[in-house]
């Protein structure tokens, strides 16, 4: 049921762009209604949107599939989690500031262990986690990263939001590929599969990824790695 389900929510999400490709493409070219100019441009623009958005929909369903069967790629090493939360908080400051929405590094000088992980892969779900406290927080939102050593001689990095919060009704649908929790019609966009994928990343790096959130008032997502010096 579960697959019936997700191919039947996939073909949703990439028949919508494509037909928006094919409705303003056939708008174009049958020449039977008269297009201004000025409206060409646009058109060619929704075009060249959805087709991004379709090719953007492709490669993350490609890449759900390879997490699903465990052939994502991951090279395991010490990492300094100060280092990639820096790089990620750098890489996301204009899509915050754009948002209106501030960006807080609060690791500070807080001292942490390496932890023994992909740097790319890590990079990946705390870019999608941060990427997500931002597009679902009000103007003059707030989305803080933090870490801690957490249990079991994990490290817990936490990226905390200002945003909608997450009705608990919802709590159970997070993590399935392509459930946007009834966002699909909305203006922010997405495609349902971040959470998925960071979920299958962070497994297979032997970690735990899970949030806590409260409607109205924000969200808090954390992933837990291991600590490289368990490792060996
Ligand atoms: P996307 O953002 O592309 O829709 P995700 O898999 O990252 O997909 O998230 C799934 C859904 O979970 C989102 O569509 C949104 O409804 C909800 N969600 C995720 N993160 C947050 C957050 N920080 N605050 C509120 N809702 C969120």
């Amino acid at each position: 049921r579960a697959k019936t389900e997700f191919l039947s929510s996939m073909s949703h999400e990439l028949r919508t762009p494509l037909n928006s490709i094919l409705g303003f493409g056939q708008l174009l070219s049958d020449g039977t209604v008269e297009v201004p100019p000025e409206k060409q441009a646009s058109f060619a623009g929704q075009i060249v949107k959805s087709g991004q958005h379709l090719l953007d929909l492709i490669e993350r369903v490609l890449e759900l599939s390879k997490a699903e069967t465990g052939k994502l790629q991951l090279d395991l090493e010490p990492v300094s989690i100060k280092e990639i939360i820096g790089d990620c908080v750098d890489m996301m400051s204009a899509e915050a500031k754009e948002r209106k929405v501030e960006l807080f590094n609060e690791i500070g000088a807080t001292e942490l262990p390496m932890a023994f992980a992909d740097p790319a892969r890590t990079r990946q779900v705390l870019l999608n986690l941060i990427s997500n406290g931002i597009k679902y927080n009000r103007d003059g939102g707030i989305v803080t990263l933090s870490a801690e050593a957490g249990e079991d001689k994990a490290i817990r990095i936490v990226v905390r939001d200002t945003g909608s919060g997450i009705p608990a009704a919802k709590w159970d649908q997070l993590f399935e590929p392509f459930n946007r929790l009834g966002r699909e019609s909305g203006p922010i966009k997405g495609t349902g599969i971040g959470l998925t994928i960071s979920k299958q990343i962070v497994e297979q790096m032997h970690g735990r990824i899970g949030f806590e959130s409260s409607e109205g008032q924000g969200s808090e997502f954390w992933i837990e790695l291991p600590c490289a010096a368990d490792t060996d």
